[in-house]
C-alpha cells in the first residue's frame, strides 16, 4: 500500500520509506492510501479470539500488503508480551489498562511494533539509523526500551529538564548502548520543534538516515489500533456492550492515540463515539466547539504527557475527514480538565470503587463521567501505571496507596546519563553532527 502525505506536495511512498523517513517530504503525516474494513466473520467471532490473533488480523488489514504474514504473526506476537486488559470501575465505566509493558505506558505497543517493523525493513542494509525522539515522559521510555540493543539503530531522546517524573527520566537516561539522552533547557515544544527542525535540514539529512519514533510514525501509530479492538471483544465477552453503545474516552496530548482510535473506526471498530479528554491544554476542545484550530504554547499540569500545545496528529484527523469540522465534531465531543479536578477525580474514584486512576486515564474518566448517557457504556483509556506518578499520587492520596512494581523499581536502581542542551537548534544539529553517523 501506498502512504501519502497529509499536504500532498509529495508522490506517496512505500510502507518501507514512510516507516524509514517519519515524516513526509513536505513536512506532512503519512497516511494510508486506504483503510481496509475488518469483515462480518471476523466480528461474528470476535469475542471468541485472542487478543494476539485480533492483533494480528488488525495488523494484516494495515500491514498485509508489504509484510509477509509469517513476519507480520512474529512482529505482533513479539510486541505483545503482556496483555491490555479491561477492567470494570463502576457499572457502565470500565478502564483499558494499557500499562502492563516493560515502561509501564501504553505506547510500549506502538514503540514496540515500530522497532520490530524497522528491524524487519533495515535487514540487510549496512548503514544505521538514527531515531529521533522527543518526549514528554512516557514516549522517551517505551522508545528507549522497545529499541534497547537493536542493532543497526541509535536512538536519541529530547527531554525537557525537570519536567519529566524521576522515574520516567530513570527509564531513558539509565540504558546507555544504543541509546542517548539529550536534556534540554526547554519545554516539550521546544523539543518537539528541534526533532521537526532537523528532519527539514538539508545538510543532516544527507548525511545521517533520521527517523522519528513519535506518534507521527505510522509504524508507532496503526498498532495502538489492536487494542481498541481487543477492548471491545473482551467488553462482548464480559456481556458489558449488549444492545448498549461504546463510548471511548482517550486522554490525549499529541493525539497518537485517539487518532488509532478513528483508523479503527474506519475499520470497522463498533464504537458510537469518542471523547477527546484534554487537561488544560485544550486547542481541540476549543476547535471541537468552534470549529477555529489554534494551536498554543503548552501549559505545565500533573497530566504531564498530555501537556501539548501543537498536538501533531491532528493533521491526520482533519485529513481523515477532509476538514469537516461538523463530522468531526459528531465522531467525537471534547472535554477539559484542570489540576484541581483531576485531582478530585483521582480522589473520589479510589474513595467510591477502591480502583486508582494515574493523573491522565483520570482525565478519560471524568470525560465520561460528565457525558455518558444512558444506554452508553463508556471505556476510558488508562494510559500509565500511578506509580509513574508517585509524588502527585501521594499527594492526592497519601502515602502508602500507590505501590511500586518491581520493574519500575527496577529502573531506579540504574545511574542518570543524560547530555544537557540548550533548546537552540544549531547546537543540536552540532551535536548529531559530530555524534551519530
Ligand atoms: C503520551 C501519553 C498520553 C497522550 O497520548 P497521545 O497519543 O499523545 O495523545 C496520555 N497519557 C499518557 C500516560 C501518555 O504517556
Amino acid at each position: 500500500m501506498l502512504y501519502y502525505s497529509t499536504n500532498r506536495q509529495v508522490p506517496p511512498v512505500t510502507l518501507r520509506e514512510a516507516v524509514i523517513t517519519g515524516l513526509a517530504a513536505d513536512h506532512g503525516l503519512f497516511m494510508p492510501g486506504r483503510i481496509g474494513r475488518l469483515d462480518d466473520a471476523f466480528f461474528s467471532q470476535l469475542g471468541q479470539l485472542s487478543f494476539p490473533e485480533i492483533a494480528f488480523r488488525v495488523a494484516q488489514l494495515f500491514f498485509g500488503e508489504d509484510i509477509p504474514e509469517e513476519e507480520l504473526r512474529t512482529i505482533t506476537a513479539e510486541t505483545l508480551s503482556f496483555d491490555c486488559p479491561v477492567v470494570r470501575v463502576t457499572e457502565h465505566i470500565w478502564s483499558l489498562e494499557l500499562f502492563h509493558g516493560p515502561t509501564l505506558a501504553f505506547k510500549d505497543v506502538g514503540a514496540r511494533f515500530m522497532a520490530r517493523m524497522l528491524r524487519y525493513f533495515l535487514r540487510g542494509s549496512h548503514k544505521p539509523v538514527t531515531v529521533l525522539v522527543a518526549t514528554s515522559g512516557d514516549t522517551g521510555s517505551a522508545v528507549a526500551n522497545g529499541f534497547l540493543g537493536v542493532e543497526g539503530i541509535h536512538v536519541v531522546v529530547l527531554y525537557p529538564s525537570g519536567k519529566v517524573s524521576d522515574i520516567q527520566e530513570k527509564q531513558f537516561t539509565t540504558l546507555g548502548r544504543n541509546i542517548t539522552a539529550l536534556e534540554i533547557n526547554g519545554t516539550f515544544d521546544d523539543c518537539q520543534r528541534l526533532v521537526k527542525t532537523a528532519f527539514r535540514d538539508e545538510h543532516l539529512r544527507e548525511k545521517l538516515t533520521l527517523t522519528s519514533a513519535n506518534s507521527i510514525n505510522v509504524a508507532r501509530f496503526l498498532p495502538q489500533a489492536f487494542y481498541y479492538f481487543n477492548a471491545v471483544a473482551r467488553l462482548q465477552e464480559a456481556g458489558a456492550l449488549q444492545g448498549r453503545e461504546l463510548v471511548i474516552a482517550v486522554p490525549s496530548g499529541n493525539f497518537g492515540n485517539l487518532t488509532a482510535g478513528l483508523f479503527a473506526r474506519e475499520a470497522g471498530l463498533p464504537v458510537g463515539r469518542f471523547i477527546a479528554a484534554n487537561n488544560r491544554n485544550d486547542v481541540v476542545f476549543q476547535y471541537l466547539l468552534s470549529g477555529h484550530y489554534a494551536p498554543r504554547p503548552s501549559v505545565e499540569t500533573i497530566a504531564n504527557a498530555m501537556d501539548v500545545g501543537t498536538p501533531s496528529n491532528f493533521a491526520r484527523i482533519l485529513d481523515l475527514y477532509g476538514h469537516d469540522w461538523k463530522k468531526i465534531s459528531t465522531l467525537m465531543s471534547g472535554f477539559r480538565i484542570d489540576d484541581k479536578e483531576i485531582k478530585e477525580t483521582i480522589r473520589r474514584v479510589f474513595d467510591q470503587t477502591g480502583y486508582l486512576c494515574d493523573p491522565h486515564g483520570a482525565c478519560g474518566y471524568a470525560a465520561l463521567e460528565a457525558q455518558l448517557k444512558e444506554g452508553e457504556t463508556g471505556l476510558f483509556l488508562e494510559t500509565a501505571h500511578p506509580a509513574k506518578f508517585t509524588p502527585t499520587m501521594e499527594e492526592i492520596l497519601g502515602k502508602g496507596e500507590v505501590p511500586l512494581p518491581p520493574r519500575l523499581a527496577a529502573f531506579m536502581e540504574g545511574e542518570k546519563n543524560a547530555v544537557k542542551m540548550d533548546s537552540h537548534f544549531p547546537e543540536f544539529r552540532k551535536w548529531l553532527s559530530d555524534n551519530c553517523r
